[in-house]
């Protein structure tokens, strides 16, 4: 199959990778000159573990092209999927903007039939909104009357991937969802999908742009059920990791994202529950749970500070050392990182902060102008008179936490995520807090 993938992101370039090592023949577009030269010098630009490498033998299998026109890729192709960003709005609404420009320049440029597919997520009833830009745009020569004379489909493939595990995440999904409004995009969609052995859900377009937003909504959803629940151990001395254990025993719940911490991030979570609120709201419904899903994550990250300053007495002057900046581990991705606003505080309140992280640092840089960034865990400890850990990378689990104590001034560890092991740490002589333990 001939596919273009629009957008070379996170999403569209382990897409475009991922599709091209199941055996199809795949043209990446991005507008970024630049990171088109950097992907055709075989480098990527992010950090996605093992995307690299599989790129570089799709890249010799001669399978795998790049270029920063969609005019070329489009012409060349029948399906198109879209990895385009849909950033949020002031107002929460995602910002469609890309896609639809997107959709005229392939309306601009269509020779034959084209399945446009969305990949990016998007608020329900952007597949009619494309389809009708792609009507309008046209030329000419394919249109008689209000009749179009060259078939075209629109449908939703809407991405489930985690950054960090994107590749395995592509290549072993739990399912595929499918939106579509024919046959024969039906058809077109299985046939590339063939080589992935999993559930595929077949539905309409609608449907299939709701499936991912309700899906990242619930999930947000339960990790602010579990911070609220680790406020109220906090206060009561239960402490959340057994709580979450025991509740995760029951498969109606299940184990998976009750991780108690600093709140989520990222540039999916936040930005598509607002959207998913934003779409409620334009059609009549006040979506409450998910505003309160909002309010608890925010106050989450401002909580743990509140407990640090709390422990610390005053943060005026202290050196604070940050370990892990990347909203989650295993990527450099630092889109609405909880790292971002903690810093902020600390430096608003007058404490010193060093930082580490051990893939992120080249983003950090443009982001942090005041702050030192070191380039291991064991410089952050230097003098400090805290740690905060902020991203849960294994890394941090391996130091040694004697050369650690020793290097700090005063040994106070506060784990926003609940990783380290809290009793070796006080018996090491760390004071250790971490989220919702209760009596520890
Ligand atoms: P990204 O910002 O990493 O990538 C978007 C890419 O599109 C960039 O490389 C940008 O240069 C390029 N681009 C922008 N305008 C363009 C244009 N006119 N022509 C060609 N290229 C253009 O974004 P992302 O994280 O890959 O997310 C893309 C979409 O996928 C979003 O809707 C997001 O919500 C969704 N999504 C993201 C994830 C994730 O984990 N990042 C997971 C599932 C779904």
């Amino acid at each position: 199959m001939n596919i273009v993938v629009i957008g070379s992101g996170y999403v569209g370039l382990v897409t475009g990778v991922c599709l091209s090592s199941i055996g199809h023949h795949v043209i990446c577009v991005d507008n970024n000159k630049k990171k088109i030269q950097q992907l055709k010098a075989g480098q990527v630009p992010i950090y996605e573990p093992g995307l690299e490498e599989l790129m570089r033998a799709c890249t010799k299998k001669k399978r795998l092209k790049f270029t920063d026109s969609i005019k070329e890729a489009c012409q060349q192709s029948t399906v198109i999927f879209l990895a385009l960003p849909t950033p949020p709005k002031p107002n929460g609404d995602a910002d469609l903007t890309y896609i639809e420009n997107a959709a005229r320049e392939i309306a601009l440029h269509m020779n034959s039939y084209k399945l446009i597919v969305e990949k990016s997520t998007v608020p329900a009833e952007t597949g009619n909104r494309i389809h009708r830009t792609i009507v309008l745009n046209l030329p000419r020569k394919y249109k008689r009357g209000d009749r179009v004379l060259l078939d075209f489909d629109v449908a939703s493939n809407p991405e489930f991937l985690k950054e960090g595990s994107a590749v395995d995440d592509f290549m072993n999904p739990d399912r595929i969802v499918l939106g579509v409004e024919s046959k024969k995009a039906e058809k077109i969609l299985r046939e590339i999908f063939k080589p992935l052995k999993t559930k595929i859900l077949v539905t309409n377009t609608a449907s299939s742009e709701m499936i991912k937003h309700a899906s990242n909504s619930f999930l947000a959803t339960k990790i602010s059920f579990i911070n609220a629940v680790a406020q109220i151990c906090d206060r009561v001395g239960a402490d959340v990791l057994k709580v979450a254990e025991g509740m995760g025993f029951d498969q109606r719940i299940g184990r998976q994202f009750l991780d108690a911490g600093i709140g989520y991030g990222g540039s999916c979570f936040p930005k598509d529950v607002n959207a998913f609120i934003h779409l409620a709201e334009k059609n009549g419904y006040d979506f409450g749970l998910l505003k309160e899903v909002r309010r608890i994550n925010d106050l989450q990250w401002a909580s743990f500070v509140h407990l640090a300053e709390e422990k610390l007495w005053n943060l005026k002057e202290k050196n604070i050392g940050i370990w892990g900046l990347a909203f989650k581990p295993n990527t450099d991705d630092m889109r609405h990182a909880p790292s971002v606003d903690i810093i902020a505080r600390l430096k608003e309140e007058g404490a010193r902060v060093k930082a580490y992280d051990p893939k992120a640092m080249a983003n950090a840089v443009s982001i942090f102008k005041d702050i030192c960034l070191c380039d291991d865990p064991y410089k952050v400890a230097q003098d400090a008179d805290a740690l905060l850990l902020l991203t849960e990378w294994p890394e941090f689990k391996e130091v040694d936490f004697v050369q650690v104590r020793d290097a700090m001034r005063q040994a106070v560890i506060f784990d926003g995520r609940n990783m380290l092991d809290a009793a070796k740490l006080k018996k090491l002589g760390f004071e250790y807090f971490g989220i919702g333990r209760g009596r520890l």
